[in-house]
């Protein structure tokens, strides 16, 4: 007998998410409301869960594989987690493996007493920090990125404890939102380039820190401000202190999150997300319009924009693909006959509204190709007259190193085809993408300025805005000139 296969969803055609981070300082319900913001942040990493808190100098720890929900919601794990300070992570994995003791916030005990730490984003010479940090003698419990920043603070010779921390931080490159909690403190620091978000939130007079504003809105949480790019906060009983480790760099946000990451009724960086998006669609029809009879969202990532195009174009907006929401890990194919069985688990044709029309399809971004192609079938197969494809973004030529999951330049459909061979190969009558220029101009400047670009885009651009040391040291010597823009 055939062996079945078994279809993993998380095989998907996207960027996954990368982590998200939250965090309550002196509150009674501080683990609770630490479960709720994980939850608001779930779109940001499905793989794991945890929360340390603090109860008067004794930290607790839960961590789990698996959904918030799935974990955090019995009252006895919120019972396990005591204290008025709690620290939370949602994990996706895109250093060390998806195991348990990868899973965050990390914890342990330091010379200045117990410290935890949660992190959104990824360190680009952490192999090297760890490599040095062992040869000094340095045992590791984990294969995350994050655990050099224990170590260099359990090593360093620097007096305070925020010294310490500091001193760490100047040691690790790349992209770095961290929540950190100490029985008498939480702190908040973001890489001076700031690339991925991390927000303040007052909740009844207790502060709060996240990845994104959705996660303040679902505890009732007023938004103070964004942690600034390079800024370090010092959360304790003596209020907020705010600290510049980092010598004075341009913002360097990633503009990936305006696309497809952060959800849409949040607000990072200071824009609003659903704004952007829909400004991006509206760049999208201006740039590439299209003789269409009805505008189709690839849903969900893709509506937003798919709005804006519509409104842009006086088009009709419909729904002509359904998503599925309540879909898990793993199916087994039952049958060989069963066509696009892996896209057919999230997403259906809706016949009545593509039979007979010529239908813009607008993605957010195409990664392998593999589900574009298959969905585009399925649109024709549901009777299409035409197809016409536009994409929310530049084409995806580059991988990213800032903590999000992408495959391999060598893996990226947009590095290897040009527009042309990309239309024929996913079966489109017309193909575009939003030109860099309309997505900056989306995201609130007036074009990309190539001296001095305000944003991360180096997974459009290849211009990647920090070192990436450990990338450089692993590559062979004849393929160092990829990185030629690296620095
Ligand atoms: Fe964001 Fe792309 Fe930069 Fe990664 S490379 S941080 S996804 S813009």
């Amino acid at each position: 007998m055939a062996t079945r296969r078994l279809i993993d969803i998380r095989e998907g055609d996207r960027f996954h998410d990368e982590c998200g981070v939250f965090g309550v300082f002196r509150n009674s319900g501080a683990s609770a409301l630490t479960a709720l913001g994980l939850h608001a942040l779930q779109h940001r990493g499905q793989e794991a869960a945890g929360i340390v808190s603090c109860d008067r100098g004794r930290f607790r720890v839960e961590r789990h594989m698996g959904l918030v929900g799935d974990n955090f919601t019995s009252q006895t794990v919120i019972d396990r987690l005591k204290g008025d300070s709690a620290i939370g992570h949602n994990r996706y994995s895109t250093t060390g493996e998806p195991a348990l003791h990868n899973v965050q916030p990390l914890f342990a005990e330091t010379a200045m007493g117990g410290f935890a730490v949660a992190h959104n984003g990824n360190l680009t010479n952490a192999r090297r920090v760890r490599g040095e940090l062992r040869a000094r003698g340095s045992i590791f419990q984990s294969t995350s990125d994050t655990e050099v920043l224990i170590h260099l603070l359990a090593t360093s010779t620097k007096g305070t404890f925020i010294e310490r921390f500091i001193d760490a931080v100047r040691q690790v490159e790349g992209a770095f939102a961290l929540v950190a909690l100490t029985s008498s403190m939480m702190i908040g620091c973001r890489d001076a380039l700031g690339i991925r978000p991390l927000v303040i939130g007052d909740y009844e007079g207790s502060f709060v820190l996240a990845s994104e504003t959705c996660a303040l809105d679902i505890i009732g949480a007023r938004y103070v401000r964004d942690v600034e790019p390079g800024e370090l906060v010092v959360i304790s009983d003596r209020g907020l202190e705010s600290i510049r480790p980092f010598p004075p760099s341009a913002d360097r946000f990633c503009v990936f999150e305006y696309v497809y990451f952060a959800r849409p009724d949040s607000s990072v960086a200071g824009r609003d997300v659903y704004t952007v998006r829909k400004r991006i669609g509206e760049e999208l029809a201006r740039e590439a319009p299209a003789a269409a009879d009805v505008v189709v969202p690839v849903p969900d990532s893709g509506t937003p924009a798919a709005i804006g195009f519509a409104e842009a174009s006086a088009l009709p907006f419909d729904l002509g693909i359904i998503r599925n929401h309540y879909v898990g890990r793993t199916f087994i194919e039952p049958s060989e006959q069963i066509r696009h069985m892996g896209v057919k688990l999230k997403h259906n044709a809706n016949r009545p509204v593509l039979a007979g029309k010529r239908v813009v399809l607008v993605d957010d971004s195409i990664v392998r190709g593999t589900t574009s192609l298959k969905i585009v079938e399925m649109v024709r197969e549901a009777g299409a007259a035409e197809v016409h494809m536009r994409i929310a973004s530049p084409p995806t030529t580059d991988s990213c190193f800032y903590g999000v999951d992408t495959p391999e330049k060598s893996k990226l459909i947009a590095s290897r085809m040009n527009l042309a061979e990309l239309a024929r190969y996913i079966r489109v009558d017309s193909l575009a993408y939003l030109s860099i220029d309309g997505l900056y101009r989306a995201a609130g400047e007036e074009r990309r300025e190539p001296e001095s670009p305000k944003y991360c885009d180096a997974c459009f651009t290849g211009e990647y805005p920090t070192e990436l040391t450990d990338r450089m040291e692993q590559l062979p010597h004849s393929q160092l000139s990829f990185l030629e823009n690296a620095q």
